[in-house]
C-alpha cells in the first residue's frame, strides 16, 4: 500500500459518529444487488411451476431444482471469496459479478423457455463473485477493535432486507400482472443501477478492495484477471448440466464442502502466528454452528411456507390476511425495522462495557431460536377444530425468529471479518456463506421430513406433524444455544483480544 493510501484507510477508519459515510452507500449497492437475487428467487418457484412443468417438470422436481439452485447460489461464494483474495481484490470481483447477474436475469428476459437454466447460471456465478466480497469490504470499513463494527453489519443487514422485501414484491407482481420476462428484466434493471452506483461510489473506498496483485505490471495483472473472469464463464456449462439433473446435486454438495474444508485447513496450517491460527479456528467453529441455524431458519422457505398456506387462519386481528404474504415478508419487515434498533443496543452496551461478545450473542440467537420454535409448536394450541390456527401468533413466531437471526446473521459476518487475515477474508466470508448453503440444503431435508406422507391427512393431523417438527427443531436449538454459553470461555479464548 502506498502511503497516500494508507492516509485515506486511515481516514476511513477515524470517522466520527456511529457509522462511516461509505457504509450508507455499500448498503445502497448491496440492496439493489439482493432486489435483483430475491427478485428472482421469489419469482422462481412460481416461474417454474407455471413454465417448465409445461416442459414435463413435475412440482416435485421443481421443488427439487428449487432447492438445487438456493445451493448452488451460496456455494459459489467460496469460489468468488477465494478469486477475490488471490487476483481481483473485491472491487473487481463486484463488478464483474453484478455484470454476471445482469446477463443472467437479462438473458431470461428476453426469453425465459429457452434461456431459463442459462440465465440461472449465470446468477449463480454472478452472486458468488458479488455476495461475498461487499460483505468484506463493509468489514474493511472498521479498524481492528473498533467497537462500532457489530453495529454497522446490523444497520448493513437493514439494507439487505429492503432489497430483498422489495425485490419480492415488485418483481412478483410484475410476473404475475405483467409476464414472467417483465420481472426478470427488473431485476436486470436494477442490478444496472447497483453497479453503475458502486462504480460512482468506489473511489471513497480508497485502497479498501483494490486488487492483491496491484503491484504487479499490468499485462500480467490483466492476463491474469482475463484468466479468472474466462474461468469463472468455463463454469457456466457445468452448472448449467448439475441443475438440469437435480441427482448432481447431491454429489455437488458431498464434495463441494469436503473440499472446502480441505482447502481451510491448508490455508490454517499456513498461518504462521498461534494466535492467528487460533482466530482461524474460532471463525471455523462458529461458521460450522450457523449451519444449524440457517437448516432451522430456511423452514421459512419450505415447510413453514406449505404449513401458511395449509393450517393458518386468514385474518390478522380481524382484517383478512394471506398467511402467506406474512410468511414471506414479515421476516424482512421485522429485520428492516429492528436490525438498525439492536445495532444501536449493541452500541449503547459497548459504551457500557456490558455488550455480549460473539460467542454469547450466538450462543442467545439459538436461545432465542428455541423460543420462536416453541411458539410455532404451540400454535397447536391455538387451533379451532378444523385444525386451523392463528396468523398473530404465527407472526409474533416470526418476529422471535427474526431477533435470533440478527443476533446472528449480521454478528456473523462482523465476526468473519474480525477473525480472518486480511489475506483471506473473502475465502473465509465465502466460507460462511457456503455454511448456508448447507443449511439451506438441510433445511429441505428436515422439512421434508416433517410434512405428513399420507395424500388424505387431515388439517389436524397435519398441524400435529407440522408442530410436532417445530419442537423437535425447538430442541436442537436449544441444545445448541446451551453447548455454545457453555464452550463460550473456550471459544473467547481462541479469539484473543476479538470480542
Ligand atoms: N438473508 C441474508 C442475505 O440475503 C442472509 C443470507 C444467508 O446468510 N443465508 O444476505
Amino acid at each position: 500500500m502506498t502511503t497516500t493510501e494508507e492516509q485515506q484507510l486511515e481516514e476511513i477508519h477515524n470517522f466520527q459518529g456511529k457509522y462511516p459515510k461509505q457504509l450508507w452507500h455499500l448498503f445502497m449497492v448491496e440492496m439493489w444487488e439482493r432486489f435483483c437475487f430475491y427478485g428472482m428467487r421469489g419469482v422462481l418457484a412460481l416461474f417454474m411451476a407455471d413454465q417448465l412443468m409445461g416442459l414435463g417438470l413435475s412440482e416435485k422436481d421443481s421443488n427439487l431444482k428449487y432447492g438445487a439452485i438456493q445451493a448452488f447460489v451460496y456455494a459459489f461464494t467460496f469460489i468468488g471469496g477465494i478469486f477475490a483474495d488471490k487476483i481481483l481484490g473485491f472491487k473487481k470481483s463486484l463488478v464483474f459479478g453484478g455484470l454476471v447477474m445482469i446477463a443472467g436475469n437479462l438473458l431470461i428476459g428476453i426469453n425465459p423457455h429457452d434461456f431459463f437454466y442459462y440465465g440461472i447460471s449465470l446468477t449463480i456465478i454472478g452472486t458468488g463473485f458479488f455476495k461475498p466480497n461487499i460483505s468484506s469490504m463493509v468489514g474493511e470499513l472498521y479498524a481492528e477493535g473498533d467497537p462500532r463494527r457489530d453495529a454497522g453489519f446490523s444497520l448493513f443487514y437493514s439494507g439487505i432486507n429492503i432489497g430483498a422485501l422489495l425485490g419480492g414484491i415488485v418483481c412478483v407482481y410484475l410476473g404475475k400482472n405483467y409476464g414472467w420476462n417483465y420481472a426478470f428484466l427488473a431485476a436486470a434493471a436494477v442490478m444496472v443501477i447497483g453497479v453503475i452506483f458502486f462504480l460512482s461510489i468506489r473511489k471513497e473506498l480508497g485502497p479498501i478492495g483494490n486488487s492483491p496483485i496491484n503491484h504487479l505490471e499490468a499485462p500480467k495483472r490483466k492476463s491474469k484477471e482475463f484468466m479468472v473472469y474466462v474461468g469463472a464463464l468455463i463454469c457456466i456449462p457445468l452448472i448449467f448440466i448439475m441443475i438440469n439433473n437435480t441427482k448432481y446435486t447431491d454429489l455437488f454438495m458431498f464434495i463441494v464442502g469436503p473440499l472446502a474444508v480441505l482447502y481451510y485447513i491448508f490455508q490454517l496450517t499456513k498461518i504462521e502466528s498461534s494466535a492467528g491460527k487460533q482466530k482461524f479456528i474460532a471463525a471455523f467453529i462458529m461458521i460450522a454452528f450457523s449451519i444449524l441455524f440457517f437448516a432451522i431458519f430456511e423452514q421459512a422457505g419450505g415447510s413453514l411456507a406449505l404449513f401458511a398456506n395449509s393450517n393458518v387462519t386468514p385474518s390478522l386481528f380481524g382484517l383478512s390476511l394471506d398467511p402467506n404474504i406474512v410468511n414471506n415478508s414479515a421476516n424482512s419487515l421485522y429485520v428492516i425495522i429492528f436490525a438498525p434498533l439492536l445495532g444501536l443496543v449493541w452500541l449503547w452496551m459497548a459504551k457500557r462495557k456490558t455488550e455480549p461478545n460473539t460467542v454469547i450473542k450466538f450462543g442467545l440467537s439459538f436461545l432465542i431460536l428455541a423460543g420462536a420454535y416453541y411458539i410455532f409448536y404451540a400454535l397447536r394450541f391455538f387451533a379451532n377444530e378444523q385444525g386451523m390456527t392463528s396468523l398473530e401468533m404465527f407472526a409474533l413466531a416470526y418476529f422471535v425468529v427474526t431477533i435470533a437471526e440478527l443476533c446472528l446473521s449480521p454478528i456473523g459476518l462482523s465476526m468473519v471479518t474480525k477473525l480472518s487475515p486480511k489475506h483471506l477474508a473473502g475465502m473465509m466470508m465465502g466460507l460462511w456463506f457456503l455454511a448456508s448453503a448447507y443449511g439451506q440444503y438441510l433445511a429441505g431435508i428436515l422439512g421434508a421430513g416433517m410434512s405428513d406422507p399420507s395424500p388424505d391427512a387431515s388439517l389436524t393431523d397435519k398441524l400435529m406433524a407440522y408442530t410436532d417438527g417445530y419442537q423437535q427443531l425447538a430442541i436442537y436449538s436449544l441444545a445448541a444455544g446451551i453447548l455454545l454459553v457453555v464452550i463460550s470461555p473456550l471459544i473467547r479464548k481462541l479469539m484473543h483480544e476479538v470480542k
